[in-house]
């Protein structure tokens, strides 16, 4: 799903891009609200913004996103602990994600639920990381943005029902398989619940490649990282899904197309 959704414009100008990426970088700081509040069951909304070491609630100059964490050169005003540069890194990747997503889509209607998608994918690729969980609530917000995805694509351009229909139920079956047979050993709730929420939203075509381009990324850089860092063999996957996912969302039909010119497949 697909190019269909792109309108008329394709290309953005530079002033477009320069919001887009400011823009970018706000919801980023959110996604850093979201990444160390929603595993601990706090408000993403409610608590006001506070320093993690000393409790000081902070002002409106602490919270302005990049600025702040070099203007404050990583430490708390108030009790000079350090900041994880965490914070930085993720304001910073997503502004850059979200141009990525413009300059893929356009300025199109699939933009913003790309920016949503890729949002989402990215803080429970971190929350999955550092607590090996996938929070329930984020896959739950992916289901929607997939179920709006389908009804704007309705709208505009009619999808094959099958690539919509088969993308969630593929996803069951092959999870539901796994799961089976490894007496639910080999693989974490979270992750089959993800990849259903992303069926709905990628179709059948894309979220299959996704899942493959998931498993590769994910075994490649697991092993490299027992060699390296002498990790144990516990893997996070929603790291790699989110990733194989993302990947699939912005060029899944130019791979497609790729595997099945190179492969002789059409
Ligand atoms: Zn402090």
């Amino acid at each position: 799903m697909k190019e269909s959704l792109n309108l008329i414009f394709t290309s953005a100008p530079a002033a477009v891009y320069i919001i887009t990426f400011i823009f970018g970088v706000c919801i980023g700081s959110f996604l850093n609200v979201c990444i160390y509040r929603i595993p601990e069951h706090q408000s993403i909304v409610v608590v006001p913004s506070h320093c993690m070491s000393c409790g000081k609630k902070l002002h409106w100059y602490e919270l302005v996103p990049l600025f702040s964490y070099i203007f404050l050169r990583g430490k708390c005003h108030g009790c000079k602990a350090k900041i994880s540069p965490q914070y930085f890194i993720v304001e910073l990747i997503t502004g850059l994600l979200f141009v990525l997503v413009l300059f893929v889509k356009g300025i199109s209607a699939d933009t913003p639920l790309c920016w949503a998608f890729i949002s989402a994918l990215f803080v429970i690729g971190v929350i999955d990381a550092r607590t090996f969980e996938i929070p329930f609530p984020i896959v739950v917000f992916i289901g929607i943005l997939g179920a709006i995805r389908i009804a704007v694509n309705y709208a505009t351009f009619r999808e094959n029902w099958w690539n919509i229909v088969f993308g969630p139920v593929a996803m069951c079956v092959f999870f539901g398989l796994i799961i089976f047979f490894s007496n639910g050993r080999a693989m974490g709730g979270g992750d089959y619940k993800l990849a259903i929420a992303a069926g709905l939203f990628l179709g059948l075509k894309q979220v299959t490649l996704g899942l493959v381009l998931g498993c590769i990324i994910g075994s490649v850089i697991h092993v490299l990282l027992m060699v390296v860092k002498k990790k144990g063999r516990e893997l996070a996957f929603g790291p790699y899904l989110g990733i194989g996912f993302g990947l699939s969302a912005l060029w899944g039909n130019e791979m497609i197309n790729w595997y099945l010119t190179v492969t002789g497949l059409r």
